[in-house]
Protein backbone atom coordinates (compact mmCIF):
# COMPACT_ATOMS: atom_id res chain seq x y z
CA UNK A 1 0.00 0.00 0.00
CA UNK A 2 1.40 3.52 -1.28
CA UNK A 3 -1.33 5.53 -0.07
CA UNK A 4 -3.70 6.03 3.00
CA UNK A 5 -6.62 7.87 3.78
CA UNK A 6 -7.54 8.51 7.23
CA UNK A 7 -10.28 10.70 8.63
CA UNK A 8 -9.10 13.53 9.93
CA UNK A 9 -6.96 12.64 13.18
CA UNK A 10 -6.96 13.86 16.83
CA UNK A 11 -4.25 14.92 18.88
CA UNK A 12 -4.96 14.55 21.96
CA UNK A 13 -1.73 15.53 23.72
CA UNK A 14 -0.23 18.91 22.88
CA UNK A 15 1.93 21.43 24.71
CA UNK A 16 1.83 24.95 22.60
CA UNK A 17 3.50 27.37 24.97
CA UNK A 18 3.14 30.80 25.09
CA UNK A 19 5.01 33.80 23.25
CA UNK A 20 6.06 34.01 20.18
CA UNK A 21 6.32 30.60 19.49
CA UNK A 22 2.21 29.82 20.08
CA UNK A 23 1.42 30.77 16.72
CA UNK A 24 3.87 28.46 15.21
CA UNK A 25 3.68 25.51 16.93
CA UNK A 26 -0.42 25.49 16.91
CA UNK A 27 -0.24 25.96 13.17
CA UNK A 28 2.37 23.65 12.67
CA UNK A 29 -0.05 20.54 15.11
CA UNK A 30 -3.00 22.01 12.30
CA UNK A 31 -1.07 20.24 9.81
CA UNK A 32 -2.15 16.89 10.53
CA UNK A 33 -5.30 17.20 13.32
CA UNK A 34 -8.72 18.83 12.97
CA UNK A 35 -8.83 18.92 16.95
CA UNK A 36 -5.66 19.32 19.84
CA UNK A 37 -6.60 19.04 23.71
CA UNK A 38 -4.16 21.47 24.83
CA UNK A 39 -1.93 20.90 27.90
CA UNK A 40 -2.17 23.73 30.64
CA UNK A 41 1.18 23.83 31.78
CA UNK A 42 2.00 27.26 30.52
CA UNK A 43 3.58 29.78 33.25
CA UNK A 44 1.44 31.03 34.72
CA UNK A 45 -0.77 27.76 34.56
CA UNK A 46 -4.17 27.11 32.64
CA UNK A 47 -6.42 27.18 36.46
CA UNK A 48 -9.65 29.07 35.82
CA UNK A 49 -11.57 30.11 33.33
CA UNK A 50 -10.67 33.21 32.01
CA UNK A 51 -7.16 32.05 31.47
CA UNK A 52 -9.02 29.18 29.57
CA UNK A 53 -10.73 31.25 27.56
CA UNK A 54 -7.67 33.64 27.17
CA UNK A 55 -5.68 30.81 25.69
CA UNK A 56 -7.91 29.82 23.88
CA UNK A 57 -8.52 32.74 21.86
CA UNK A 58 -5.10 33.07 20.90
CA UNK A 59 -4.74 29.34 19.66
CA UNK A 60 -7.68 29.67 17.72
CA UNK A 61 -6.65 32.85 16.01
CA UNK A 62 -2.92 30.92 14.99
CA UNK A 63 -4.68 28.19 14.02
CA UNK A 64 -8.28 28.52 12.59
CA UNK A 65 -8.60 25.17 11.17
CA UNK A 66 -7.58 23.26 14.55
CA UNK A 67 -10.18 23.30 16.88
CA UNK A 68 -8.66 23.63 20.46
CA UNK A 69 -9.79 21.86 23.11
CA UNK A 70 -8.67 22.74 26.18
CA UNK A 71 -7.50 21.55 30.10
CA UNK A 72 -7.50 22.94 33.15
CA UNK A 73 -4.13 22.12 35.55
CA UNK A 74 -5.17 20.99 38.87
CA UNK A 75 -3.74 22.97 41.46
CA UNK A 76 -3.59 21.93 45.06
CA UNK A 77 -6.16 24.11 47.02
CA UNK A 78 -7.51 25.77 43.69
CA UNK A 79 -11.05 24.72 45.08
CA UNK A 80 -14.43 23.64 42.88
CA UNK A 81 -15.33 27.09 41.96
CA UNK A 82 -12.48 27.50 39.97
CA UNK A 83 -13.07 23.89 38.24
CA UNK A 84 -16.69 25.09 37.83
CA UNK A 85 -15.24 28.15 35.75
CA UNK A 86 -13.21 25.65 33.52
CA UNK A 87 -15.81 23.17 33.13
CA UNK A 88 -17.90 26.39 32.27
CA UNK A 89 -15.21 27.85 29.51
CA UNK A 90 -15.65 24.37 27.86
CA UNK A 91 -12.70 22.50 29.76
CA UNK A 92 -12.40 18.53 28.64
CA UNK A 93 -10.35 17.80 31.15
CA UNK A 94 -8.48 18.96 34.26
CA UNK A 95 -4.65 17.56 34.54
CA UNK A 96 -2.58 16.04 37.23
CA UNK A 97 0.66 16.46 37.44
CA UNK A 98 2.90 14.63 40.43
CA UNK A 99 4.82 17.97 42.01
CA UNK A 100 8.04 17.86 39.83
CA UNK A 101 7.46 15.52 37.47
CA UNK A 102 8.18 17.65 34.12
CA UNK A 103 8.64 20.31 32.65
CA UNK A 104 6.42 23.49 34.95
CA UNK A 105 4.74 21.04 37.35
CA UNK A 106 6.61 22.62 40.30
CA UNK A 107 3.27 24.00 41.63
CA UNK A 108 2.01 20.37 40.95
CA UNK A 109 -0.01 17.86 42.90
CA UNK A 110 2.20 16.21 45.56
CA UNK A 111 -0.69 14.25 47.60
CA UNK A 112 -3.37 13.05 45.81
CA UNK A 113 -5.72 13.94 48.97
CA UNK A 114 -5.37 17.48 48.92
CA UNK A 115 -7.40 17.67 45.43
CA UNK A 116 -10.17 15.60 46.78
CA UNK A 117 -12.88 17.94 46.18
CA UNK A 118 -12.15 18.94 43.04
CA UNK A 119 -11.56 15.35 41.85
CA UNK A 120 -15.17 14.99 43.00
CA UNK A 121 -16.38 17.68 41.17
CA UNK A 122 -14.68 16.30 38.38
CA UNK A 123 -16.53 13.19 38.75
CA UNK A 124 -19.65 14.51 39.51
CA UNK A 125 -19.37 16.48 36.56
CA UNK A 126 -18.01 13.97 34.25
CA UNK A 127 -14.76 15.99 33.46
CA UNK A 128 -12.21 13.42 32.51
CA UNK A 129 -8.92 13.20 35.24
CA UNK A 130 -5.65 13.30 32.68
CA UNK A 131 -2.83 11.86 34.22
CA UNK A 132 1.11 12.73 33.82
CA UNK A 133 2.12 9.54 35.09
CA UNK A 134 5.50 9.34 37.03
CA UNK A 135 6.36 9.37 40.57
CA UNK A 136 9.31 12.11 40.47
CA UNK A 137 10.82 10.45 43.81
CA UNK A 138 11.44 6.41 41.65
CA UNK A 139 14.55 6.10 39.69
CA UNK A 140 14.22 7.60 36.13
CA UNK A 141 13.47 4.49 34.13
CA UNK A 142 10.97 3.33 36.91
CA UNK A 143 8.64 6.25 37.61
CA UNK A 144 6.11 5.30 35.45
CA UNK A 145 5.69 1.82 36.98
CA UNK A 146 5.68 3.21 40.30
CA UNK A 147 3.19 5.57 40.14
CA UNK A 148 0.87 2.91 38.66
CA UNK A 149 -0.35 2.26 42.19
CA UNK A 150 -1.00 5.68 42.67
CA UNK A 151 -4.09 5.75 39.35
CA UNK A 152 -5.05 2.78 40.68
CA UNK A 153 -6.00 4.40 43.86
CA UNK A 154 -7.69 7.10 42.29
CA UNK A 155 -9.56 4.71 39.62
CA UNK A 156 -11.09 3.09 43.28
CA UNK A 157 -11.82 6.40 45.25
CA UNK A 158 -13.90 7.92 42.18
CA UNK A 159 -15.66 4.68 41.01
CA UNK A 160 -17.59 7.04 38.09
CA UNK A 161 -14.49 9.29 37.19
CA UNK A 162 -13.02 8.49 33.54
CA UNK A 163 -9.32 8.77 33.66
CA UNK A 164 -6.97 9.44 30.90
CA UNK A 165 -3.31 8.10 31.28
CA UNK A 166 -1.05 10.00 29.49
CA UNK A 167 1.70 9.13 27.34
CA UNK A 168 2.21 5.45 28.15
CA UNK A 169 6.13 4.33 27.85
CA UNK A 170 6.42 0.92 29.64
CA UNK A 171 4.96 -2.74 29.07
CA UNK A 172 3.76 -2.46 32.60
CA UNK A 173 1.37 0.28 32.00
CA UNK A 174 0.04 -1.13 28.85
CA UNK A 175 -0.87 -4.03 31.43
CA UNK A 176 -2.53 -2.28 33.98
CA UNK A 177 -4.54 -0.48 31.60
CA UNK A 178 -6.01 -3.08 30.09
CA UNK A 179 -7.05 -4.51 33.35
CA UNK A 180 -8.61 -1.32 34.66
CA UNK A 181 -11.95 -0.54 34.15
CA UNK A 182 -13.30 0.30 30.38
CA UNK A 183 -13.31 4.46 31.84
CA UNK A 184 -9.79 4.57 31.79
CA UNK A 185 -7.97 4.82 28.77
CA UNK A 186 -4.20 6.08 27.67
CA UNK A 187 -2.73 8.07 24.75
CA UNK A 188 0.51 6.92 23.95
CA UNK A 189 2.83 9.08 21.53
CA UNK A 190 4.57 8.81 18.14
CA UNK A 191 8.27 8.75 19.26
CA UNK A 192 7.64 6.00 22.77
CA UNK A 193 5.95 4.16 19.48
CA UNK A 194 9.22 4.68 16.96
CA UNK A 195 11.98 5.20 19.30
CA UNK A 196 13.52 3.09 22.28
CA UNK A 197 16.32 4.43 25.04
CA UNK A 198 18.68 3.25 22.59
CA UNK A 199 18.03 5.56 20.06
CA UNK A 200 18.17 8.26 22.95
CA UNK A 201 21.80 7.40 24.17
CA UNK A 202 22.82 4.27 22.63
CA UNK A 203 24.70 6.52 20.33
CA UNK A 204 25.84 10.20 20.81
CA UNK A 205 22.86 11.81 23.11
CA UNK A 206 19.84 12.60 20.99
CA UNK A 207 18.44 15.49 23.36
CA UNK A 208 15.80 15.62 20.12
CA UNK A 209 14.34 12.35 21.96
CA UNK A 210 14.62 13.42 25.41
CA UNK A 211 11.03 13.25 26.83
CA UNK A 212 9.07 12.57 29.88
CA UNK A 213 8.74 10.20 30.50
CA UNK A 214 11.81 8.83 28.99
CA UNK A 215 12.33 6.07 26.26
CA UNK A 216 12.01 2.55 27.33
CA UNK A 217 13.43 -0.59 26.21
CA UNK A 218 12.57 -2.36 23.28
CA UNK A 219 10.48 -4.76 25.02
CA UNK A 220 8.64 -1.68 26.28
CA UNK A 221 8.28 -0.39 22.68
CA UNK A 222 6.93 -3.44 21.33
CA UNK A 223 3.97 -3.61 24.05
CA UNK A 224 3.47 -0.15 23.44
CA UNK A 225 2.91 -1.03 18.93
CA UNK A 226 0.88 -3.56 20.23
CA UNK A 227 -1.45 -1.40 22.48
CA UNK A 228 -1.83 0.84 19.48
CA UNK A 229 -2.21 -1.14 16.63
CA UNK A 230 -5.16 -3.73 18.67
CA UNK A 231 -8.14 -1.93 17.72
CA UNK A 232 -8.25 -1.41 21.61
CA UNK A 233 -10.56 1.41 22.53
CA UNK A 234 -8.41 1.95 25.50
CA UNK A 235 -5.73 3.20 23.64
CA UNK A 236 -5.02 6.41 21.32
CA UNK A 237 -3.07 9.03 19.91
CA UNK A 238 -1.75 12.04 21.41
CA UNK A 239 1.53 13.97 20.46
CA UNK A 240 2.76 14.98 23.50
CA UNK A 241 4.40 17.79 20.97
CA UNK A 242 6.60 19.67 23.71
CA UNK A 243 8.51 22.49 21.87
CA UNK A 244 11.72 23.85 23.29
CA UNK A 245 13.81 26.03 21.19
CA UNK A 246 16.96 24.46 19.66
CA UNK A 247 19.34 26.94 21.92
CA UNK A 248 17.60 25.32 25.13
CA UNK A 249 17.54 21.94 23.79
CA UNK A 250 21.48 21.89 22.81
CA UNK A 251 22.06 23.39 26.07
CA UNK A 252 23.86 22.20 28.95
CA UNK A 253 20.45 21.52 31.07
CA UNK A 254 18.29 20.83 28.34
CA UNK A 255 14.79 20.33 29.19
CA UNK A 256 12.58 17.24 28.63
CA UNK A 257 10.02 17.75 25.89
CA UNK A 258 9.97 16.32 22.08
CA UNK A 259 8.79 18.60 19.24
CA UNK A 260 6.86 15.64 17.28
CA UNK A 261 3.86 17.46 15.81
CA UNK A 262 5.42 18.23 12.33
CA UNK A 263 6.80 14.15 11.63
CA UNK A 264 4.07 11.97 13.97
CA UNK A 265 1.97 10.81 11.28
CA UNK A 266 4.87 10.15 9.10
CA UNK A 267 6.18 8.39 12.22
CA UNK A 268 3.07 6.50 13.30
CA UNK A 269 2.81 5.57 9.24
CA UNK A 270 5.99 3.74 9.71
CA UNK A 271 5.45 1.84 13.22
CA UNK A 272 2.01 0.54 11.59
CA UNK A 273 3.09 -0.45 8.41
CA UNK A 274 6.18 -1.99 10.12
CA UNK A 275 3.58 -3.96 12.28
CA UNK A 276 1.46 -4.79 9.08
CA UNK A 277 -1.49 -2.86 10.95
CA UNK A 278 -1.47 -0.13 8.57
CA UNK A 279 -5.71 -0.60 8.14
CA UNK A 280 -5.94 0.27 12.27
CA UNK A 281 -4.12 3.47 12.05
CA UNK A 282 -7.13 5.34 11.57
CA UNK A 283 -8.76 3.82 14.55
CA UNK A 284 -5.80 4.97 16.76
CA UNK A 285 -5.50 8.40 15.52
CA UNK A 286 -9.15 9.22 14.56
CA UNK A 287 -11.64 7.10 16.37
CA UNK A 288 -11.04 6.01 19.72
CA UNK A 289 -9.89 9.39 21.23
CA UNK A 290 -12.92 11.06 20.41
CA UNK A 291 -15.42 8.02 21.00
CA UNK A 292 -13.57 8.38 24.66
CA UNK A 293 -14.20 12.09 24.96
CA UNK A 294 -17.76 11.26 23.47
CA UNK A 295 -17.48 13.72 20.33
CA UNK A 296 -18.06 13.02 16.42
CA UNK A 297 -15.24 12.27 14.34
CA UNK A 298 -13.85 14.97 12.86
CA UNK A 299 -14.87 16.56 9.15
CA UNK A 300 -12.22 15.74 6.53
CA UNK A 301 -9.05 13.52 5.83
CA UNK A 302 -5.23 13.10 6.00
CA UNK A 303 -3.83 11.52 3.05
CA UNK A 304 -0.74 9.47 3.83
CA UNK A 305 1.89 8.53 0.75
CA UNK A 306 4.73 6.43 0.97
CA UNK A 307 7.40 8.88 -0.27
CA UNK A 308 10.42 9.48 1.45
CA UNK A 309 11.60 12.34 2.94
CA UNK A 310 14.57 13.76 5.22
CA UNK A 311 13.50 15.57 8.53
CA UNK A 312 15.04 19.04 8.81
CA UNK A 313 17.52 19.44 11.63
CA UNK A 314 15.58 22.63 12.86
CA UNK A 315 11.41 22.70 12.03
CA UNK A 316 10.16 26.40 13.47
CA UNK A 317 13.24 27.38 15.57
CA UNK A 318 13.05 23.66 17.56
CA UNK A 319 14.44 20.28 16.77
CA UNK A 320 12.64 17.86 16.15
CA UNK A 321 12.88 13.81 16.82
CA UNK A 322 14.43 11.89 13.72
CA UNK A 323 16.06 15.32 12.60
CA UNK A 324 18.24 14.27 9.47
CA UNK A 325 16.92 11.20 9.53
CA UNK A 326 15.11 9.91 6.60
CA UNK A 327 11.11 8.62 7.20
CA UNK A 328 8.98 6.40 4.46
CA UNK A 329 6.04 8.35 4.70
CA UNK A 330 4.26 11.70 4.33
CA UNK A 331 1.48 12.95 5.40
CA UNK A 332 -1.08 15.69 3.81
CA UNK A 333 -4.24 17.28 5.16
CA UNK A 334 -6.76 17.01 2.76
ZN1 LIG B 1 2.76 16.44 28.00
Amino acid sequence: MNELRLGLPDDWHVHLRQGPGLAAYAARTATSCGRMLVMPNTLPPVADGLAVDAYRAQIAAAAPSCQPLMTFKLLPGMGTAAVAGCLAAGCLAGKYYPAGATTNAADGVADPTSIHQELAYMEDNDIVLSIHGENPAAPALERETEFLPVVDRLIHAYPRLRIVLEHLSTASAVAAVLAWPERVAATITAHHLFFCIDDLLGGSLQPGLFCKPPLKSAADRRALVAAAVSGSPRFFFGSDSAPHPVSAKLSSAAPAGCYTAPVALPLLAEVFAAAGALSALEHFTSRAGANFYRLPPNRGELLLTRQAWQVPSEIDGCLPPAAGRQLAWQAVRL
